[in-house]
């Protein structure tokens, strides 16, 4: 079984001690600290990872680096998802960068940070997504991949069985559903 590790988003470049603003509820260093820190032991399998980004503005361009046949899908789905939501896209670099290779067993299919953040950190200007080709993930299950982690490109986080009970929200882990629910996209037009 591989660990399941919870990530969240954290600047590479800075100590743990300097996290920004990731989530709206979590308001302290000491909070996100915290969070990394108890998130690695679980013992489930390897899903997703659990962070949320602000976007910088409703418009993003996409890009993705050298993408394998999986991840292009992954991706050109995350950006059609993101077309439903009041955040428009376009292709080209600078927003949304998108990385696939086989990362090894992470204990994560997907991981979306924050590598250039706006100076307050309160926002973030250049967003990576990371997606796992190690796993073996039907056509469908790679663009329920895109449509999660795009989802974390406009700061949306999980979501549960207990909010989402017709399983319809790809923010849901590991049931695989494809697209954003109306839940998602008013989320996205409150948080960005
Ligand atoms: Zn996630």
């Amino acid at each position: 079984m591989a660990p399941r590790t919870v990530f969240r988003t954290v600047r590479p470049d800075r100590k743990r001690t300097d996290v920004p603003r990731v989530l709206p509820r979590l308001t302290t260093a000491l909070t996100v600290a915290a969070a990394l820190t108890l998130a690695i032991p679980s013992a489930a399998r390897a899903d997703h990872d659990d962070s949320a980004t602000d976007p910088d503005n409703r418009n993003q361009a996409v890009k993705g680096f050298s993408l394998t046949a999986n991840g292009t899908k992954a991706m050109n789905h995350g950006k059609a998802e993101l077309e439903r939501s009041v955040i428009t896209t376009s292709w080209g670099g600078g927003d949304i960068e998108v990385y696939d290779k086989n990362y090894g067993d992470t204990g994560w299919y997907g991981r979306t940070d924050c590598t250039n953040w706006n100076a307050l950190w309160t926002s973030c200007d250049i967003i990576r997504v990371r997606l796992n080709t190690k796993w073996s993930l039907s056509a469908s299950q790679w663009r329920s991949l895109g449509c999660h982690e795009f989802g974390h490109t406009a700061d949306l986080g999980h979501r549960k069985g207990s909010n989402d009970s017709d399983n319809n929200s790809c923010m849901r882990v590991n049931i695989w559903p494809t697209h954003y629910d109306q839940h998602d996209l008013n989320a996205i037009k409150a948080g960005t």
